[in-house]
């Protein structure tokens, strides 16, 4: 058995989340940003492989639940743990969504929508590219499945 990822909380102030990322990927995990649709860099990645939170390297999301939504960004039927992912609710812009954050870091990765494929669990993890760090297959050591 591969150990465990650790549950450590990751904290860490803004400057310094600031010096670690990319413009674009400060603006989404910690300031909710959404980047514009059909333009991440993981939208049309089908490597195996698990998609990893940016921020703090936790394991969010595995390449088989991946589906192409058609919605613009990386979209998933479920988290690689359920216990990976927080959800709450949104109501900014003036709907009401479900908001996906990393358990670990508190990353801002994106919504789900229950408009999933039946077939699977019928959600639709919409996940911003930015929010994501992909690693394939072999790559890693605390791969999940
Ligand atoms: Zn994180």
């Amino acid at each position: 058995m591969a150990s465990r990822p650790k549950r450590t909380p990751v904290r860490r102030s803004a400057r310094e989340w600031k010096r670690r990322l990319t413009p674009e990927q400060f603006a989404v995990t910690r300031r909710g940003a959404t980047e514009p649709p059909f333009t991440g860099r993981l939208l049309r990645n089908h490597d195996r492989g698990l998609y990893r939170c940016v921020c703090c390297e936790a394991p969010l999301f595995g390449s088989s639940d991946k589906y192409d939504s058609g919605c613009g960004w990386p979209s998933f039927t479920r988290p690689a743990e359920a216990e990976a992912i927080r959800t709450s609710e949104d109501r900014s812009f003036g709907m009401i969504r479900t908001e996906a954050k990393c358990a670990r870091c508190e990353a801002h990765l994106g919504h789900v929508f229950p408009d999933g494929p039946v077939e699977a669990t019928g959600d639709r993890w919409c996940i911003n590219s930015a929010a994501l760090d992909f690693r394939p297959d072999g790559e890693g050591d605390d791969d999940v499945h």
